[in-house]
Order: C-alpha cells, then sequence, then structure tokens
C-alpha cells in the first residue's frame, strides 16, 4: 500500500532546525508526501510565516502533493465531527476556567494530579450539569464504553503495539477538549479529523506528541476513521539539550541559509545522512 505522510507545521514563526528535520523525515517516509497547515489558532498564526513555510521547504528541496490542507478552511469539517459525537450523547459544554480547575486540583481529598497531553487531567466537574455553552469536552468514560479498548502500532523512537482501557483512558487523559469556545475545534478533533481527509497512512511526528496519540485513536474509533500507524521522532535540541521553540529564532532556517548554509548543512546538523 502506497505510504502516506504529511507535514503539520503551524505559521506561528519561522521554522527550525526541528521542522526541517520533521519535514525530511515525512517526507522520506512517504510515497506520497502531504502538507497542512495547521493554523487554527488565528491569534497566534501569521500568513508571512505561512509563506515563509513554503520558502523554507523549497529551499531544502522539498515537494509535496497539492492540495496544501490548511485547517482554517477546515471548520465546518470539524463542526460536524463534532456533531457527531454529539448526537452519540458523548459530549457535554464546560465553562471551567484554568483557575476553576486548578482550584478543584487543589482539594486536600484529591491528591496530586495527573497531568495529561494537555495539562493537569480535568476533574469532570461540568459533566452532568447541562452548560448551555462553553468548551465541549469529551466524556471519556462514556467514549471508552462504546469502544472497549483502543490501540494503536508505533514504529519511531519507542515501537511497539500500545492499548488503553477505559480506566487507563479516564485516569490519565479524561475528558479532553474537543472545541475550544474561542476557535470551535481544538488540536486533537483538527488533526484526527484532517488525517482521515488526507489520507494518512502513517502519522510521522515529534516524540512531544506521543502523548496525544491514544486522544487521536479514540477519536478516530468514535468517528469511524482509520486509525494511521504513528511514527514519532526525536527531537532536535540546542547545545544545552534544550529542545527547540518557535521562539529560538537564532535556529530559524532563514538565518542559516542567509549566512550561505545549504540544505546539505542543514541535513547534517540535525543528524541525517545526505544522499
Ligand atoms: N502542528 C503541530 C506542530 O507544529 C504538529 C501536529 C501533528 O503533527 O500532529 O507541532
Ligand atoms: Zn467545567
Amino acid at each position: 500500500m502506497a505510504r502516506v505522510t504529511r507535514f503539520a507545521p503551524s505559521p506561528t514563526g519561522p521554522l527550525h532546525l526541528g521542522h526541517a528535520y520533521a519535514a525530511f523525515v515525512a517526507a522520506e517516509r512517504g510515497d506520497r508526501f502531504l502538507l497542512r497547515i495547521e493554523d487554527i489558532d488565528t491569534a497566534r498564526s501569521k500568513p508571512e510565516w505561512e509563506q515563509a513555510i513554503y520558502d523554507d521547504l523549497h529551499w531544502l528541496g522539498l515537494s509535496w502533493k497539492e492540495p496544501v490542507l490548511r485547517q482554517s478552511n477546515r471548520l465546518p469539517a470539524y463542526q460536524s465531527a463534532l456533531d457527531t459525537l454529539s448526537a452519540q450523547g458523548l459530549t457535554y459544554a464546560c465553562t471551567c476556567t484554568r483557575g476553576d480547575i486548578r482550584a478543584v486540583l487543589s482539594a486536600p481529598q484529591e491528591g496530586a494530579p495527573i497531568i495529561g497531553p494537555d495539562g493537569p487531567v480535568y476533574p469532570g466537574t461540568c459533566r452532568g450539569q447541562h452548560h448551555p455553552d462553553g468548551a465541549i469536552r469529551l466524556d471519556m468514560a462514556a467514549a471508552m464504553v462504546r469502544l472497549g479498548t483502543v490501540s494503536f502500532t508505533e514504529t519511531g523512537t519507542r515501537p511497539g503495539t500500545y492499548r488503553y482501557d477505559t480506566t487507563q483512558m479516564s485516569r490519565e487523559f479524561g475528558d479532553i477538549v474537543l472545541a475550544r469556545r474561542d476557535i470551535g475545534t481544538s488540536y486533537h478533533l483538527a488533526v484526527v479529523v484532517d488525517d482521515a481527509a488526507q489520507g494518512i497512512t502513517e502519522v510521522t511526528r515529534g516524540e512531544d506528541l506521543f502523548d496525544a496519540t491514544a486522544i487521536h485513536v479514540v477519536l478516530q474509533g468514535l468517528l469511524g476513521l482509520p486509525t494511521p500507524t504513528y511514527h514519532h521522532h526525536r527531537l532536535i535540541r540546542d547545545d544545552q539539550g534544550k529542545r527547540l521553540a518557535k521562539r529560538d529564532d537564532a535556529r530559524a532556517l532563514s538565518k542559516y541559509r542567509t549566512e550561505g548554509a545549504t540544505p546539505a548543512d542543514i541535513r547534517r546538523m540535525v543528524g541525517l545522512p545526505n544522499p
């Protein structure tokens, strides 16, 4: 089967060495390599950063099959996925602020909060409250009653088959946000809907996102979407061993380019062989 991969950057700053590595991995592992612009965070996304993504990737010698999928054009698709989940009775509105959640979790009887991929696991305060609006959360326990267990295959830094049951999903992830009040979706919902829409067969991405994968597999199960295989790769770190972030402009690809580096130099810097 033809392997379909994607690189899914957010246009919120310059691409750096870590992005170059992620893009090379995705391009090299795919027979068909696609691009997705993850620009649902409209407050932080900028058209000039999107253009810079195309420029940097072209400079690296990468090309992708059109069309490029832009998440900001996909809000109706996310809404329809959300409607599907709501129609199954698996969602509820949550009006808690971060402070409310912190207060509940710091109550003496709660013990040490469990930290999930989105931060402290939500204590379920609004479940059963029937708020007319708010952030939309997934009722994880109800979802897992429908699915039983979920599993996925990982071929990257932590190879193996991973399985999660109801108890684990409720404890380690809880009622995750499907739709933020401001943007009508969340990273989790958008990535699942879009990986399916783009026919992705292998998700390649940094190992910082490994822990989010169980959530994605749950959503695929509920929405009747196929589960791709996953390939989480190592992160590129700076000399101090810290992972690179968008604000590390010092490591921007465009800066290396201006200073006369070649794409072969970039490959060397991220530890990839040159053909
Ligand atoms: N947009 C995400 C990022 O830039 C990647 C999401 C994914 O690959 O699932 O980190
Ligand atoms: Zn709440």
